[in-house]
C-alpha cells in the first residue's frame, strides 16, 4: 500500500476557500465582503496524502 501526496492540497492538508459575508458599515449600508480561510482538505480529509 503506497501513499501519494494529495493532489488537491499538495500535502498541506488544508485548502484555502473563500467565504462571502455581508457586513453592515457604519453608515448602515451593506457591503459584500470576500474572506479567505483555511479548511481541512475534503479530498484527503486533512491528512495531506491519499492511499
Ligand atoms: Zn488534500
Amino acid at each position: 500500500m503506497s501513499q501519494q501526496t494529495c493532489p488537491r492540497c499538495g500535502g498541506s492538508g488544508v485548502t484555502e476557500k473563500l467565504r462571502y459575508t455581508v457586513e453592515t458599515g457604519p453608515d448602515g449600508r451593506q457591503q459584500p465582503k470576500a474572506e479567505s480561510y483555511l479548511s481541512p482538505c475534503d479530498h484527503c480529509g486533512g491528512k495531506g496524502h491519499v492511499n
